[in-house]
């Protein structure tokens, strides 16, 4: 019984962690993909080696020198539709929805597996109808949305018919606090009046786009977290004004695009609110948790796909009498990227685990904590990629600068790296406060004077 005694005392503790980044049981480390899933999961990987990789290079070579760049260009859905036809055909659709009934109900744990691999190929996601936005909002509308709510918007979504976009920062505040959302909505008789500005609105410039979630501020007198909503606003809203794309690192992202929007006296009706008026808080907790984590699965394929570029540049190049890959120090370079690598694949899988143990609102820590990490390490896979390919890394020849555009956007998109920092440093300091309050721990102040507590 005495082995059992510090174990028993360390359960003891963590479970008052909340939701600090602790380890509460063995069971947390074990992150083996379900037997259930691996059939999936290979039949995902054969169908991107055979039907997505082939074409993912026609596809954005007939998007070129297209007239209207916030169109598609002749022949570029058709290719695209014939990919998702085929993917909906094998079963390989909607896998990201959770425990839903209406996807393949895998776990958070499982679909990190998968969506390592959507990350290895940008057009991968849409195929399979796992890309972003679309994949938040259609799990908001599954877990909140009303049977009208579901009929209208996430049917088509979930066949993947339209597209849809998620609109909450705007360009007068620092968004990373949405207390401060200013667009307005107001209600009018049985519809909402809905003013106010919106900027890097993901997805808004697609001519598929048919449906935006947004972010309002419907009662400014109630409590500080109950004065947000968010509402369903179809595109074609009189008042929705597209004025321009914003760029990112000076591309246009035509025609997916980041859209600066107004909404000036648009109108709804009232029953366009998701789960009620003043619940817009609770939805993005909802919506961000996957959201967040589902970029950094993608983001670790992303990563081993440079380290595989990395490798290959490396054998196949000489200079100075040796491979590149023998030159100066980029054997080391390669290993820190492999080993970083690992490091994030666990952080991820034990975040996914704990969404799927404690609920996305209890493993919050957990995904600010991955979501922290991973972008900015990525981008420095990424950028060694670069490195080693010369010139050419920065060029249109190779995805790598792309890839590095997109890490480094999501160090920024779905909150701010401070702004996850800020969440796991804060329940450090709580858990710790509460440990020493309840007399578990001893501060090092305590040790320091000598009145160290011993515990039971
Ligand atoms: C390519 C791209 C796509 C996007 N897509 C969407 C979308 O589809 N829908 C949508 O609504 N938004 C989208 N965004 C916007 C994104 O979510 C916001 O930019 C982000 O939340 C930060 O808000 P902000 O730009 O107002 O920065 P601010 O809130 O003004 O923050 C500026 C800086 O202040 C610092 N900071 C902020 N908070 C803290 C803190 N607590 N502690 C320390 N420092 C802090 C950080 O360095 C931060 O970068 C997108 C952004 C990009 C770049």
């Amino acid at each position: 019984m005495a082995a059992l005694r510090p174990l028993n005392r360390l359960r003891k503790v963590t479970r008052m962690a909340g939701g600090a980044l602790k380890t509460a049981s063995m069971d947390d480390f074990d992150l083996r993909m379900s037997e259930k899933v691996r059939p999936l999961y290979e039949a995902v990987k054969e169908f991107i080696r055979t039907e997505v990789d082939p074409i993912t290079e026609e596809f954005y070579r007939l998007g070129e020198n297209r007239a209207d760049r916030w169109s598609w260009a002749p022949g570029q859905l058709e290719l695209l539709e014939g990919a998702k036809a085929k993917a909906r055909s094998l079963g390989l659709w909607n896998f990201f929805l959770p425990d839903s009934e209406t996807g393949e109900g895998l776990s958070n744990l499982d679909y990190a597996y998968i969506a390592v691999e959507l990350g290895k190929n940008r057009l991968a996601s849409e195929c399979l109808n796992c890309s972003a936005p679309d994949t938040g909002n259609m799990e908001v509308l599954e877990r909140v949305g009303t049977p009208e709510q579901k009929e209208r918007w996430l049917e088509p979504l979930l066949r993947g018919e339209i597209r849809s976009a998620y609109a909450m920062t705007e360009p007068g505040i620092m968004s990373s606090d949405a207390k401060q959302i200013q667009t307005k909505a107001e209600l009018d008789g049985d519809e909402w009046v809905i003013n106010g500005e919106k900027f890097y609105i993901s997805g808004a410039g697609d001519p598929r786009c048919k449906i935006m979630i947004v972010m309002c501020r419907t009662n400014p007198d109630a409590d500080t977290y109950k004065q947000q909503s968010q509402i369903l606003v179809p595109m074609d809203t009189p008042g929705v004004e597209i004025l321009g794309a914003m760029d990112v690192f000076g591309n246009d992202d035509a025609p997916h695009g980041h859209m600066h929007l107004r909404f000036t006296d648009v109108r709804v009706p009232k029953d366009n609110v998701l789960w009620g008026e003043g619940k817009g808080f609770e939805i993005s907790q909802l919506r961000l948790g996957p959201g967040r984590i589902h970029h950094c699965m993608r983001s670790i394929g992303a990563a081993e796909k440079a380290i595989e570029m990395m490798v290959d540049r490396g054998l196949s190049r000489e200079g100075f009498g040796k491979k590149l890959i023998n030159l100066g120090k980029n054997m080391e370079v390669i290993s820190r990227c492999r080993i970083e690598v690992e490091a994030m694949r666990l952080m991820v899988l034990r975040a996914a685990k704990a969404m799927d143990t404690l609920g996305n609102a209890e493993a919050r820590v957990w995904v600010s904590a991955v979501k922290a990490m991973v972008p900015e390490k990525c981008c420095d896979i990424i950028d060694e990629a670069i490195q080693m390919h010369g010139a050419a890394g920065i060029s249109h020849w190779f995805p790598l600068a792309d890839m590095w555009h997109s890490q480094r956007t999501l160090r920024l998109a779905d909150g701010p790296d401070e702004v996850h920092h800020q969440v796991v440093g804060r329940a450090e300091a709580k858990n710790r406060q509460a440990e020493v309050a309840s007399g578990a721990a001893a501060t090092t102040a305590n040790i320091a004077t000598g009145r160290v507590f011993t515990g039971p």
